[in-house]
């Protein structure tokens, strides 16, 4: 999947602080790791019906859309991302091989924001990609 990145292991670690998941209501979900890949996040968990293992891309671009979400502002989300309204966090789910929407990762607009702070602090998120992502975001909302 994202194994053509082992060569960022050396400024790359694994978060296993809860990560996406802080504060979002769901720990519930047993063996869930987190990392950073060059192009985002790779959420590792399992199957909440099969318990198979599986994983979750998150690029830089959805979370930065997820970041710029706030109190005073209307919500706005990348495609194939709803906003759960229990814990008003964003929520995107994938379907298991047994046919399931058995993964789910929740990223609040406070979490999105400070991987993406970190993403740009790392070079990961190239400030062109920033320019073109805050552009984005402005159009989106009419700005
Ligand atoms: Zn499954």
């Amino acid at each position: 999947m994202q194994d053509e990145f082992d060569d960022f292991a050396d400024i790359l670690g694994d978060n296993d602080d809860g990560g996406v998941f802080a504060g979002s209501g769901h720990r519930s979900y047993e063996n869930v790791k987190q990392s950073t890949q060059a192009n985002g996040l790779r959420v590792e968990m399992q199957c909440r019906m099969c318990g198979k293992p599986g994983a979750l891309n998150i690029d830089w671009n959805e979370l930065f859309v997820i970041g710029t979400n706030g109190p005073n502002t209307p919500v706005l989300l990348p495609p194939n991302w709803s906003l759960s309204p229990t814990t008003k966090s964003a929520v995107v789910t994938a379907n298991c091989s047994c046919g399931k929407p058995g993964y789910a990762v929740h990223v609040t607009p406070d979490e999105a924001a400070r991987h993406v702070q970190t993403a740009m602090k790392s070079g990961l998120m190239q400030p062109q990609q920033v320019e073109q992502m805050k552009a984005f975001v402005r159009q989106q909302r009419g700005m």
